[in-house]
């Protein structure tokens, strides 16, 4: 037993389930240190009425996410995997769209018919374009402009780039861009309708399998535990410590967003840091709404008003049955913004408050009668700001300081973060530091 491997993870979203899934599994004793009362990370979920959870900020999967729904069958789970079409809008100039299909495309009048092939085109072109490197040295906004016509990036891009990244919309690279296209691309029907993955329970329900796992494997859990500071002694990792212990191991896996993760380890030197510490990131606050009537039949609605403060209205049960919810309905309002925004740190009160007549501008026959609760989450590290030549600034996993592991979401590139790339990542990790050796 004393000379089993031994690993600590800091942090229990998917990243660090997962590289804690494949460790246990090799004979590592591993330790996972969660700062919050629950697991899950930013796919967590809440009980928002008793007897349901839904996630505190909306999620599915592509048909592509091979990672994530290859770990749900190794669970044993995989026949509760639920496969859906879903109904995309856009909201531009007061009216909804569809445009959920090429199809819908062809049909989106607010642009002229040339630029409504353009666009289509720009998007098959992603799907062939498989080397990104080509892209990095250029923006989102110069790529769509050259490709799919400034009429296109006016009305449909421009609004979309603007509400997810804000003031930082137009530093955005090209390769965020493609990689988007070529995803929702890759998650399609054979009449081009776009197919989407969600689980029977939710995320939650996934969440609970895993840990029901690593409970069976011997993984202990210490939730609550924020990990103050990284252990190490002559550029070797020793362990953590918390409020409580100092707690030893060979490996130390930091799976925290990347800037906790840089602060946890100050003694890593300026060399692995200085690159990494220029990466910014957004924040994202999330309305959840618990509604006795829907909105519209639409479940992903991009807003593509500019003076519309929030970048979607998606419609949960319009993905998901509302049966399986109390017959509510269930709707988040997403804004990703700076964590210096104002709306940032609004109160759960004032942020409905400043939400409502915004929610009956799109939906002219909304009354806050149909609201029967809501429930406000905050992220400070929601996304990392994808710039360009944004590869130049991603931190390698291995650090300096031998043993110790840094692995989270601003490494996700080519491709943007998402549970699928957490699951990746994790397992990839772990199979490095099996592969390596104590
Ligand atoms: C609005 C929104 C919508 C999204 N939609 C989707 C979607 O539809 N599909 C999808 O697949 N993905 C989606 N994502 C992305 C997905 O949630 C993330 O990519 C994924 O959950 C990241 O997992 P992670 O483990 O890398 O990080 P996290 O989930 O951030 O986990 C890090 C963990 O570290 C913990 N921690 C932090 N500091 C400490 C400390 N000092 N000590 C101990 N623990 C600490 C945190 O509490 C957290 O639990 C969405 C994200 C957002 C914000």
């Amino acid at each position: 037993m004393e000379n089993k491997p031994s690993a600590i993870i800091v942090g229990a979203g998917y990243t660090g389930l997962s590289a804690a899934f494949d460790l246990v599994r090799q004979g590592y004793q591993v330790q996972i240190f969660e700062s919050e009362d629950e697991i899950g990370g930013l796919a967590g979920t809440f009980e928002l009425q008793p007897g349901y959870r839904v996630e505190k900020f909306y999620h599915h999967w592509f048909t592509s996410d091979t990672a994530i729904l290859g770990l749900i069958r190794e669970l044993g789970l995989g026949d509760r995997l639920l496969y859906k079409n879903s109904d995309t809008g856009l909201y531009f100039a007061n009216s909804v769209f569809r445009l959920a299909s090429p199809f819908d495309l062809l049909r989106f009048t607010p642009i002229p018919l040339i630029d409504r092939v353009r666009t289509g085109l720009m998007a098959l072109k992603a799907r062939r374009i498989s080397d990104w490197r080509q892209l990095e040295s250029q923006s989102a906004e110069e790529w769509i402009i050259r490709n799919g016509g400034r009429k296109a990036y006016e009305v449909i891009w421009k609004p979309l780039l603007a509400g997810k990244f804000g003031m930082e919309a137009s530093n955005v690279s090209a390769v965020w861009f493609w990689n988007k296209l070529k995803l929702r691309g890759s998650s399609r029907d054979t009449k081009g309708a776009e197919s989407l993955v969600y689980f029977e329970g939710g995320f939650g329900a996934v969440t609970a399998g895993l840990r029901q796992a690593l409970d069976n494997a011997g993984v202990k859990f210490h939730l609550n535990t924020p990990v103050l500071k990284v252990l190490s002694q002559a550029g070797q990792v020793k362990g953590v410590r918390t409020a409580s212990v100092d707690a030893a191991a060979d490996q130390v896996v930091v799976t925290t967003p990347l800037p906790l993760a840089l602060e946890l380890a100050p003694e890593l030197p300026e060399s692995y840091t200085a690159a990494a510490r220029q990466i910014r990131f957004l924040g994202n606050v999330c309305l959840v709404l618990r509604l006795n009537r829907s909105l519209s039949s639409t479940y992903w609605l991009n807003v593509g008003d500019p003076s519309f403060p929030f970048v979607g209205v998606i419609e949960h049960t319009n993905f998901d049955d509302p049966a399986k919810y109390g017959g509510e309905r269930i709707a988040y309002i997403s804004k990703y913004l700076p964590i210096t925004d104002r709306l940032f740190s609004m109160s759960e009160r004032e942020f409905f408050d400043y939400a409502v007549p915004f929610i009956r501008k799109i939906f002219p026959d909304f009354s806050e009668s149909w609201v029967n609760g809501f429930k406000l989450w905050k992220a400070k590290y929601s996304q990392p700001v994808i710039t360009r030549h944004y590869s130049q600034l991603i931190p390698d996993e291995a650090t300096p300081i031998k043993g110790l592991w840094i692995a989270n979401m601003a490494q996700i590139y080519p491709e943007d973060r998402g549970t699928n790339y957490a699951v990746r990542q994790g397992r990839a990790l772990a199979t490095r530091i099996l592969s390596q050796g104590r």
